[in-house]
């Protein structure tokens, strides 16, 4: 399948079955922006569940944070973003176009013509005032990034969870960046969600937490079913780096517009909390009290984009087989991730008994786990339909099932079909899935 063919049927797929939906559509859409569908709010949280999963209930060292999306403006002065979180645009004086100037090499990519002005810094963070009096004394800024929110509450979690050195602070929420090239369907987008951890530490201990969480941060994506041959760790170069930093490493994936990144782990060294410190007067160096001693702990940061990610497992999935003279489309993803475990369907919904049966089975798993009914159509396009939305277990009912209480289970992957009967079917289920 040619790549370009592969994302034009997955941004088909994800429209039809209601996975991702333009933004904004009847207006005539929004650029890079888009809103999830019913199984793509499933699927994201499916993905966030499973990142929480991993580094805060699975582990001793980290704990969770849900901090603000507008703060003190001052945070960004700290930050650098203020000052630093530019972009270079220019316009084409022939046709008017605006570009980053990164990204054209001197030729307009709509005419042709060399002729531009000249660049000027653009700040990618959105404005807003807080208050009712719009002067301009009251500027505030949407958070560029969540990584923020977790250092300026640095001293509170610390204080209130007792927590000694090396923990993490982890963070799932949207950050905005007014961006102003446009992104290849979800990996680009005002608007997105991140799954970000602060990871303190001892400068002595830094660089092995860098290794760790790289090794980590790798795994948590193989073992949530994407294949390894396409995934990557791409270290960054000297001239990639922030001049504070130590480290940085790209997970990437293989898209079908190639290699980009879905998550970078950086060795901050302690510029954030020293930054801080200096900007609002509060000493933040972590107080060890065993030694009695005083220091700013350094940070590695794996941060994730949850978009990002989620379109990498959804191209990771999409498969299509030849069954017969069929092309069957199927999502395989993994059993955490899939946004529907269990469709229970009926083979002839006319028939009430059958009905009652599938509905009451889907009744007595709903709290286990997300669970559809279906009678919408025949069973051969049933079946494909949740193959092509990566259900993992399809139920059948049908007039044998009134008589000796047993039901047809077919397998996503395999396609397999298994009689179990009504006794046994809840524990067959939550055994396979859970
Ligand atoms: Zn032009």
């Amino acid at each position: 399948m040619a790549n370009n063919d592969l994302m034009d049927k997955i941004v088909s797929l994800c429209k039809r079955r209601g996975f991702i939906f333009q933004s904004s559509e009847i207006y005539g859409g929004l650029a890079n922006s888009w809103d999830y569908g019913p199984l793509g709010a499933e699927l994201k949280r499916n993905v966030k569940d499973a990142w929480w999963k991993a580094v805060v209930h699975n582990r001793e060292d980290v704990v969770g944070l849900d901090s603000g999306i507008i703060m003190h403006p001052k945070i960004w002065d700290a930050s650098g973003h203020t000052q630093n979180f530019n972009d270079v645009l220019v316009d084409c004086r022939k046709c008017k176009g605006r570009f980053r100037v990164d990204h054209i090499k001197g030729k307009c990519p709509n005419c042709g013509s060399h002729d531009f002005t000249e660049g000027r810094a653009f700040n990618l963070m959105f404005k807003t005032q807080l208050g009712p009096v719009d002067d301009g004394s009251n500027t505030a800024y949407l958070r560029p990034e969540t990584a923020q929110g977790i250092f300026v509450n640095f001293i509170n979690v610390v204080d209130a969870t007792h927590r000694k050195l090396p923990f993490g602070i982890a963070q799932i929420g949207k950050s905005f960046r007014n961006e102003v090239t446009a992104g290849n369907f979800t990996f680009r987008m005002r608007e997105f969600e991140q799954m970000e951890i602060e990871y303190f530490t001892d400068p002595e201990k830094a660089d092995e937490c860098f290794a760790n969480w790289i090794k980590e941060r790798f795994q948590w994506y193989v073992d949530l079913g994407m294949k390894k041959e396409n995934l990557r760790l791409r270290p960054h170069g000297a001239d990639e780096l922030a001049h504070y930093a130590k480290g940085c490493q790209d997970v990437e994936y293989l898209f079908p517009f190639g290699w980009s990144e879905i998550e970078g782990i950086a060795h901050r060294g302690d510029f954030d909390l020293k930054q801080h410190t200096q900007f609002s007067g509060q000493d933040l160096q972590f107080h060890d009290q065993v030694n009695n001693r005083r220091f700013f702990p350094y940070v590695i940061e794996p941060s994730g984009g949850v978009d990002r990610g989620l379109l990498a497992f959804l191209v990771d999935a999409y498969h299509e087989e030849q069954v017969k003279e069929d092309t069957r489309v199927v999502l395989k993803l993994s059993r955490a991730l899939a946004p529907i475990k269990v469709a229970f369907l009926p083979l002839l919904k006319k028939n009430g008994d059958i009905v009652a049966l599938a509905k009451k089975l889907k009744k007595d798993l709903q709290n286990h786990f997300m669970c559809v009914y279906d009678d919408s159509a025949a069973i051969g396009k049933l079946y494909r339909r949740q193959d092509e939305v990566g259900t993992l277990y399809c139920v059948t009912v049908d007039v044998q099932s009134l008589e000796d209480h047993q039901v047809t289970v077919r397998d996503r992957d395999t396609m397999q079909q298994e009689r179990i009967s009504l006794d046994s079917l809840k524990d067959y289920l939550l055994k396979k899935i859970l």
